[in-house]
């Protein structure tokens, strides 16, 4: 039985009342395409747009079997529903309905990347879009004429042309669902080609600008071409043999002049932790699901976290096998980092000079003289690089224009000229063997086991001072948690604002497997399982659509980044 009929009823009723009014309309309402959810009404025109989803019946809508036949294809396949929605919510959202946010009807906002989210879900049964509508007012006061056109009008074109396919291109359904579904079986494989990373032939890397992550224009750009020595095959389900640049494990060196595109091959293979939609340019720019990008982030939090690998003998015997700050320095977050990565999982370490503190990467000879090591606390990187592969079996890719002392301890090095790399392994070798500079290593010993730390549950409080739970990001880089703001900043693989939000809910969800036994890793470990079996719904104690998948790494980051973290180590 159809009622929407109800909901014009309802609104008739409260037009020109107060804005609280609008409560009445939650509910349930069955138009002829679909079922409308108001889930919730907000509490005033300027506040947080109301909750709304909309299910239609997968039956009617078209899509076939092959759209969600994997979890790689229906990420993606949800992707592309929810970009459409996205895009018909700007044509056809007529935003001047009044004042705050009256008339606003919008999704979730899709980036570069195909990211698992809870904007839309398809199951079987329905295709479900979650999205939010500024319910419409003049000074406070129900404007029930533009709610009827919001709900009756605008919301029925755009749930038309997003979630049927008589309106779509199931060739661009499929592609979109095949290029994601390809990066996927390619990360899959780089384990067992030796590779940390892999970056096709013809890719498009660098960005529009520093705050515009889409591509470059078309003719501006040197299109990606690998060294002969590093070209690689892979054979892809959809594309099939496709050639580029893989990177072996190990220590790889990416050098070359100022300008040449050493960065953005780097920040390449950051986001290549993620899948890349058709046209971006980085469809086949894809590194392991445990690179992480290390940086220096001065000025940062750190818990009794072991360090000691890189520094030791600090000025009043401070303890670097548990070492805490409330204000690190470049050398020390930048240790921290590394540490709580391996701590976490990683398996690759991604450094750009541009953001490491020099005196954590180099030291070099005649440094070494006039300073003399029982003087220095740092063991440079360069001298831990190697054993970081050979011992635990983390690889390193590090652009390093600036200190030849690298070349010793690389495995292989590349070459940006004019962005086009080129290998320079042999020259490097040559020069390091006819080249005897009398620096010494100074990486004594094993690099030693890194202390797990056990959190602390007591140390996680969710609620503010007035006793309510309070949990909420703002922006991409800050989450709220009680009283708590956790910095972000330096977390270059977060890229979207609802992977913040949800790493925030999860910091709660995580408390539950706090039992002063379970390690950090172990925690994080169970949360992503978690999410991986049920969905990122359980984030939450009801439906929204703005949470998008982040990885346990940056989970336990961001842990690691909260002021008030208390831990014990692992005996
Ligand atoms: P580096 O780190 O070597 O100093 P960057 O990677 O920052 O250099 O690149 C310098 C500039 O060149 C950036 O503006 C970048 O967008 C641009 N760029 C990078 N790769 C390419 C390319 N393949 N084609 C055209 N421009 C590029
Ligand atoms: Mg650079």
């Amino acid at each position: 039985m159809e009622n929407h009929r109800e909901l014009g009823e309802i609104l008739s009723r409260i037009d020109g009342r107060g804005f609280k009014a609008y409560k009445e309309i939650q509910g349930r309402y069955v138009f002829k395409a679909f079922n409308l959810f108001i889930d919730h009404v907000q509490g005033d025109p300027y506040s947080t747009p109301s909750r709304i989803r909309v299910r239609v019946e997968r039956g009617r809508t078209g899509f076939g079997p092959d759209l969600t036949s994997n979890h790689s294809r229906t990420t993606a396949f949800c992707d592309f529903l929810a970009r459409q929605f996205y895009r018909n919510c700007e044509e056809c959202a007529k935003q001047e309905r009044g004042i705050g946010k009256s008339g606003l009807v919008t999704i979730d906002r899709p980036q570069q990347e195909i990211l698992e989210g809870t904007a839309m879900v398809v199951t079987p049964d329905h295709v479900e879009v979650r999205f939010f509508m500024g319910l419409p007012a003049f000074g406070r006061k129900i404007a029930a004429r533009h709610a009827r056109a919001m709900f009756f009008d605008e919301l029925p074109r755009i749930v038309d042309h997003s979630l049927f396919l008589s309106r779509l291109d199931l060739n661009e359904i499929r592609q979109h669902i095949e290029v994601s579904e390809d990066a996927d079986a390619l990360r899959g494989q780089l384990d067992s080609l030796g590779l940390v990373g892999f970056v096709g032939d013809g890719s498009h890397l660098p960005r529009a600008s520093g705050i515009d992550p889409r591509p470059l224009g078309k003719g501006n750009v040197v299109p990606f071409s690998s060294p002969d020595r590093f070209r690689v095959t892979v054979s892809l389900p959809n594309r099939g043999a496709v050639a580029g640049l893989g990177i072996p494990k190990g220590v790889t060196l990416i050098l070359g002049g100022g300008y040449h595109g050493k960065s953005t091959l780097l920040n390449a293979l950051e986001l290549g932790v993620y899948n890349h939609v058709p046209g971006d340019g980085r469809e086949l720019a894809v590194s392991t699901a445990g690179a992480v990008k290390i940086r220096a982030a001065d000025g940062r939090n750190i818990e009794k976290t072991d360090i000691s690998p890189f520094i030791n003998n600090l000025p009043f015997g401070k303890d670097t096998r548990a070492f805490s700050t409330a204000n690190a320095s470049g050398s020390t977050s930048q240790a921290a980092a590394i540490s709580e990565a391996i701590e976490a999982g990683a398996s690759t370490l991604l450094l750009d000079e541009d953001t490491c503190a020099t005196n954590f990467m180099v030291r070099d000879v005649l440094m070494q003289q006039l300073v003399a090591k029982e003087h220095e606390p740092i063991t440079p990187f360069v001298d831990r690089v190697k054993q970081l592969h050979r011992e635990r079996g983390i690889s390193t890719v590090l652009v390093m224009g600036g200190s030849g002392d690298y070349f010793a301890v690389a495995d292989q090095v590349i070459q940006m000229t004019n962005y086009a790399p080129s290998d320079v392994s042999e020259k490097a070798r040559t020069i390091v063997e006819t080249h005897d500079t009398g620096r010494r290593n100074e990486g004594r010993g094993d690099l030693g086991g890194i202390r797990p730390r056990i959190p602390v549950k007591k140390s996680f409080n969710p609620f503010s001072r007035e006793g309510r739970q309070r949990i909420k990001n703002q922006g991409d880089r800050t989450i709220v948690f009680g009283n708590t703001r956790i910095d972000l900043w330096d977390l270059e693989q977060i890229v979207h604002t609802s992977q913040t939000r949800a790493m925030g809910r999860a910091i709660l969800y995580a408390m539950q497997y706090m039992d002063g036994e379970r390690t950090l890793e172990q925690v994080i470990s169970r949360v992503d399982k978690d999410l991986d079996e049920q969905g990122l719904d359980i984030l939450m104690p009801f439906v929204v659509g703005d949470l998008v998948r982040f990885r346990p790494l940056e989970l336990a980051a961001a842990i690691n980044r909260m002021r008030t973290l208390e831990v014990t180590q692992q005996a």
